[in-house]
């Protein structure tokens, strides 16, 4: 087999949640540009059309489904819409992702479920809804979208930071029983990326100077940064990767 062929996508068909912008439309085009056809799914239908009109140019499939993942209940059906336009789902990115900041002790409690609804449990949902029909064939990739905050604890972002730290723990608890199955579960643990989640810390003089010190490549990230690695963690380059949790961050995890 060829390098080039390891990393091929071509024909595959790829779920990615959150992926009408930001992180999860970088990681879209990257699978679209390996091959993969891209199933998109995000709430704001607008902009995952204009997500589509991107990625079809490529000269793939995409089709889109809108869905709100902070209603749980939505997750059977959106994967039997996916399961019904392309018969199966190869690879799951699992992407889509929110954040509050408050301090600790006035943390609200709704938001608290909304961060940690869609951030781990849509992930444990969407991974079991359609995890279970990759272990029956024996083969499937799974990529989570994890943090820097999967390693520690962040100040006034409890919620976002105890969901990262549960979607990095997911991916290893789903790689112990799906490993010997032929299905590969790893994250992505992105660093500072400039995006519309990050951009009220990165339009903040301050915390981007302090930001920049601790960041040994001396820059923040884009989407396209993130395209490479899900690439190979989606391909067979990654057969004998499971549960790993891959930092993306310009280095800060070195310091
Ligand atoms: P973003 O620019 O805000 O994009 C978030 C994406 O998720 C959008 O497509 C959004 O579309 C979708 N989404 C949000 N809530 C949703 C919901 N309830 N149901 C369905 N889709 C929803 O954020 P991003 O920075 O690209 O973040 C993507 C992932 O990377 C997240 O998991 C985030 O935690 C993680 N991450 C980001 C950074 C960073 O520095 N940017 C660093 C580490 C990790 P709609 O609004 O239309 O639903």
């Amino acid at each position: 087999m060829t390098i080039s062929h390891l990393f091929s996508l071509e024909g595959r068909v790829a779920l990615v949640t959150g992926a009408s912008r930001g992180i999860g439309k970088g990681i879209a085009v990257g699978l679209a540009s390996a091959g993969a056809n891209l199933a998109l799914v995000a709430r704001s239908e607008s902009t995952l059309i204009e997500a589509q009109r991107e990625i079809q140019a490529i000269g793939v499939q995409a089709e889109i489904f809108p869905c709100d993942l902070n209603e749980t209940e939505n997750i059977p059906d959106l994967v039997a819409a996916v399961d019904a336009s392309y018969g199966q789902i190869d690879i799951l990115v699992n992407n889509a992702g929110t954040t509050h900041r408050d301090d600790a002790v006035d943390f609200p409690e709704d938001r608290w479920d909304d961060v940690v609804r869609v951030n781990l449990k849509s992930v444990w949902l969407l991974s079991q809804q359609v995890g279970r029909a990759m272990v029956e064939r024996g083969s499937g990739k799974i990529v989570n979208i994890a943090s820097l905050l999967s390693f520690s604890g962040g100040i006034r972002a409890s919620a976002y930071a105890a969901s990262k730290g549960g979607v990095a723990q997911l991916t290893k608890a789903l790689a112990n029983e799906w490993a010997s199955k032929g299905v590969n579960v790893n994250a992505i643990a992105p660093g500072y990326i400039k995006t519309d989640m990050a951009s009220a810390l990165l339009n903040d003089p301050v915390r981007v100077a302090e930001l920049m010190n601790r960041i040994p490549v001396g820059q923040f990230g884009t989407p396209d940064d993130i395209a490479g690695a899900a690439v190979f963690l989606a391909s067979e380059a990654a057969s004998y990767v499971h549960g790993h949790i891959l930092t993306v961050d310009g280095g800060w995890m070195a310091r």
